[in-house]
């Protein structure tokens, strides 16, 4: 049985003193192997991550592995315990409007001074070093930049609640060889954000679809995990070396938001356990798994449908079904335009899809203001 072991960090003291933690489970085998960071539950009413991480808890107390693992269940209490009524809100910080998982810090772009770091530099000292060696020194280098970068906003008294918050992530994630963030859509089928470099690790998860993203940064944990890394091996280049970059890091979307389902949970770790297995953290044979192959789109082909009249919305097709160019993917009813018996059929209209594509996830809501979300959906699709 391997060992679990818990370290808590404070996160944020409230106005009447208490505060708010952040609690890592963590397993060690003792052997030599990547480090992995699994968080879930930063959006506050994304929730199936965490039944996720209780499943591969189970796992790995009781299979061998190599390296290390650490998980942060609830790894936004702000989030989560953000309630209005019966809904959790938690996207959102309410406090600054910013959007809990856009906030994380580009490190590399911060100049010398906010990071004590030269990319420059450090890629000129090393290099003769071994791959092994330079990957060592680099997540030590990343851990110090977390640390001189929330000196230089403490000392000038300019660390909002959104960045410490994911300064703190970072930093614990910073030892890291994978870094897995787990949300859900709204009504979502079960997909995977991963950055072009990382797609042949990524078909390995077995989860339907995969949005293939550029490797550049827009403020989300898996981009802020990757780019030091894509970044390294691109100065590595500029300065005449192949340096291999085998860190990887994904956003995996479980489904829909304010639900959980410990079924559904068993398959989705498998998914994970298949990944990992293929990056060599373990290897046990993982038996049942959603599909056999993925299909996967560009991040250009991922688009939205908004709504182009207030009303309310019926969803024609769900989240994981395909439609066709043409298809009435939506029927909206509106009284605005009902004068008369002419104008009754008015109150009813269609929203025709323009391209074939699958749903991907749809609001969560029937009723719709002109220019909100309706479906997000992805076109193009390919098998890979
Ligand atoms: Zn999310």
């Amino acid at each position: 049985m391997n060992k679990l072991e818990r370290i808590n960090h404070p996160l944020k003291q409230l106005p009447n003193g208490d505060w708010l933690w952040v609690n890592i489970f963590r397993l060690s085998s003792g052997l030599t192997g990547p480090n992995v960071h699994i968080q879930a539950n930063v959006h506050g009413a994304e929730l199936q991550g965490n039944v996720v991480i209780y499943e591969l808890i189970n796992w790995f107390k009781a299979n061998p592995f190599k390296g290390s693992i650490s998980f942060i269940p609830f790894a936004n209490p702000s989030a989560v315990n953000q309630k209005t009524g019966m809904y959790t809100q938690g996207r959102y910080n309410p406090v600054t409007g910013n959007n809990w998982n856009r906030n994380y810090i580009d490190f590399m772009s911060l100049d010398e001074k906010k990071s004590g770091f030269s990319l420059k530099n450090f890629v000129k000292e090393n290099l003769e070093s071994s791959e092994e060696d330079v990957r060592k020194k680099f997540k030590l280098e990343l851990f110090n930049i977390c640390d001189h970068y929330q000196n230089y906003l403490e000392q000038r008294s300019a660390a909002p609640e959104d960045g410490h918050f994911n300064l703190l992530l970072q930093k614990i994630a910073s030892p890291s060889d994978i870094v897995l963030d787990l949300h859900t859509g709204p009504i979502a089928t079960r997909y995977l954000y991963s950055a072009d470099y990382q797609m042949e690790s990524a078909v390995h998860f077995k989860i339907p679809y995969v949005l293939e993203i550029p490797s550049e940064f827009d403020g989300a944990m898996d981009e802020a995990s990757f780019m030091p890394w894509v970044e390294l091996s691109r100065e590595f280049k500029k300065q005449g070396r192949d340096f291999l970059n085998k860190f990887e890091a994904y956003t995996v979307e479980l489904g829909s938001e304010e639900r959980i389902s410990f079924n559904e949970a068993k398959l989705d770790a498998n998914c994970l356990l298949n990944y990992l297995k293929h990056k060599g953290v373990h290897d046990v044979e993982i038996g049942e798994l959603p599909i056999t192959s993925s299909k996967k789109s560009l991040l250009k082909d991922y688009k939205t449908y908004y709504a182009a009249k207030g009303g309310l919305y019926e969803f024609c097709f769900a989240p994981g079904e395909v439609f066709k160019k043409g298809d009435v993917i939506a029927k909206s009813l509106n009284f605005k335009t009902v004068i008369d018996n002419e104008s009754f059929s008015n109150a009813v209209s269609e929203v025709i899809a323009k391209e074939d594509g699958v749903v991907i996830n749809h609001n969560t809501s029937a009723s719709i203001a002109s220019g909100q979300t309706l479906y997000q959906v992805m076109e193009n699709l390919q098998t890979f």
